[in-house]
């Protein structure tokens, strides 16, 4: 077998004959002659190919009209099994698979792939660990080229397509217009022109002024629905919360969907350092955590989809009833309002201007890139601050930490403390706020007040990193539930004395509205953290389960 150079033994395993014998029972063969096709770029076809005798190539399409012979990404040959992560995720096929040697291949449906992988756990972890290691080595090497976005760093739409992409593990590449000499001339070779921007270009489609809800529609990630189902679960937020829940719910046998109306990863997701979660003595990045959790969830079963939006809840015949953002509707068994918390916006004069363009609410790699080597702004003394100007400094960024109080210690952990004050790059400046945001199609300088004298001071600011006070995303949910003051949600003990006479007395994490159950930053009381929500969703199943038993 030929092994062109990023091919490493965990991506492409070659299975043993016992093995094959294994996989055998799950599939069927096929002959197959040269140039047949196992799989084309933008199929929805999931199946699990084994190669028996022969050998297939891993080839990428570079959008509609690319019909040029392109340099094998993969070449599998016997013993070798043909499949990537969306096997798992849903994803509609980026690549394409070509017999380049005649032979005789395993054909393994997905329903029979999802069966192998639940009965036989040792060959399943050796199919598992190449999936994840062949997304890794697609999302670095020539694979990314299979799924190009365009745009400009500053442009807030482009921005929240790459967050997408990002989050939800795409390969995929970015293409920046503010890096080319001749924008028109670069977006000329595509027939593009400036007004299509952010373009997103797929094997199949060329996606104009595209959003990251026509994205995946387009890749197949949003949620279809299957006419007459019923779940058991539906988790509504796929932050440490959602995820752990639908590991749990799926893994105990639930039919469970996730839904996040953003992608993976929630709030967690734009950490770009959780060093108190415990099982990562060195600490992880939120994404990385979260992207194991979602792809363990799919393994095991669950569903998840995004971006998918849910704005409404209702009991209708039994059931609950999810309402989506496009009027889909999901009737459910159970749901777990695991939406979380968003931070606050600055009350100030034309920050919507400048969201996405200069103005971010996460400082992940993503943003860290944009706002490389420049001087940038976080406000806030919290935890989540600290990790910011410190991810920011590591990016060359010179750092002002903004907040109204005297110092930090308050708000902040000791050793978040100690290393700012150790970092030359990062400055504090307390006893101010900010009064005003200027620049033209991106943010130049931010105006802050010092609350003390009344004086104003301008300083020049790429990126202002916005990390004050957050507040539940609890819009959505029907006026049964109850909330606290702020919007929290109650659940069980917080509801004695509440409810009305009749209803049943809540499980633990369940909401005034029996089988709705409340976990993770949404709830009152909530800890705030990872692991309490990764706790309090793998927790709120335990009832969940013994709600579905009283009703059955
Ligand atoms: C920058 C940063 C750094 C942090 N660092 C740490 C740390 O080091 N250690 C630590 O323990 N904690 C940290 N935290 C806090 C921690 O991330 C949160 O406590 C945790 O993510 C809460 O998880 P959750 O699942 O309850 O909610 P969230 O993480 O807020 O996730 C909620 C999800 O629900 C989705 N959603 C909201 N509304 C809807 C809707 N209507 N329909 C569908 N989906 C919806 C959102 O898009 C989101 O993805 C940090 C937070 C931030 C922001």
């Amino acid at each position: 077998m030929s092994t062109p150079g990023n091919q490493d033994a965990v991506a492409s395993p070659v299975l043993s004959a016992a093995e094959l014998a294994e996989v055998a029972e799950f599939g069927a063969e096929r002959q197959v002659t040269e140039g047949d096709l196992l799989f084309a770029a933008g199929e929805s076809s999931y199946d699990l190919f084994v190669v028996l005798e022969g050998e297939v190539e891993i080839v990428a399409v570079l959008g509609p009209d690319d019909d040029a012979e392109h340099e094998p990404i993969f070449v599998f040959g016997p013993g070798n099994f043909v499949g990537e992560l969306n096997l798992l995720t849903g994803q509609r096929r980026f690549l394409t698979a070509r017999v380049s040697k005649a032979g005789r291949v395993l054909v393994i449906p997905q329903p029979d792939f999802r069966r192998l992988m639940s009965l036989r756990p040792a060959l399943a972890g050796v199919i598992f660990g190449a999936l994840l290691a062949r997304r890794e080595l697609l999302r670095t090497g020539e694979g990314a080229q299979a799924i190009r976005i365009i745009g400009s760093r500053y442009s807030p739409e482009a921005m929240s397509l790459r967050a997408f992409a990002e989050h939800s593990r795409l390969a995929h590449t970015w293409i920046d217009v503010e890096d080319a000499e001749d924008i028109e001339a670069l977006l000329g070779t595509m027939d593009l022109c400036p007004p299509d921007m952010p373009v997103v270009i797929t094997p199949t489609e060329i996606l104009r002024r595209a959003t990251p809800a026509v994205f995946a529609e387009h890749l197949g990630l949003t949620y279809q629905p299957t006419p007459g189902y019923i779940f058991d679960l539906v988790v509504v937020g796929s932050g440490p919360a959602g995820l752990a829940a639908s590991v749990y719910g799926a893994s105990e046998g639930l039919r469970t969907v996730s839904l996040d109306a953003m992608a993976i990863g929630g709030q967690a997701g734009s950490s770009s350092r959780i060093e108190n979660y415990t099982g990562f003595p060195n600490g992880i990045s939120g994404g990385d955590l979260t992207a194991r959790s979602a792809v363990q969830a799919m393994r095991l079963g669950a569903r998840l989809n995004s971006p998918c939006e849910v704005v409404g809840l209702r009991v209708e015949a039994g059931f609950h009833v999810v309402v989506l953002r496009d009027g889909s509707e999901i009737p459910t068994r159970a749901v777990i309002v695991a939406s979380g918390a968003s931070y606050r916006r600055l009350d100030v004069e034309d920050l919507e201007r400048f969201e996405g363009a200069g103005v971010y609410y996460a400082a992940t790699d993503l943003e860290a890139r944009v706002c490389s080597g420049r001087p940038v702004l976080v406000i806030g003394g919290g935890n989540s601050a600290g990790q910011a100007a410190i991810h920011l400094g590591e990016h060359n960024c010179s750092v002002t930490i903004a907040i109204r109080r005297d110092d930090l210690t308050q708000s902040m952990s000791q050793y978040l403390i100690e290393r700012i004050v150790a970092d030359p790059k990062i400055n504090l400046l307390t006893g101010v706020e900010v009064d005003g945001l200027a620049g033209e199609d991106h943010l130049d300088e931010v105006t802050l007040r010092h609350t003390a004298t009344g004086q104003e001071q301008t300083i020049p600011c790429s990126g202002l990193f916005c990390f004050i006070g957050a507040q539940p995303a609890t819009g959505w949910l029907c006026d049964g539930v109850l909330l606290d003051g702020d919007g929290f949600v109650l659940t069980d003990r917080q509801l004695v004395g509440s409810l009305t006479a009749g209803t049943s007395a809540p499980l633990p994490f369940e909401t005034s509205v029996p089988g709705v159950f409340a976990a993770g930053d949404v709830r009152n009381g909530s800890m705030k953290r990872v692991a309490a929500a990764v706790g309090e969703g793998s927790s709120a199943v335990r009832s969940v389960h013994e709600r579905l038993a009283t009703q059955s």
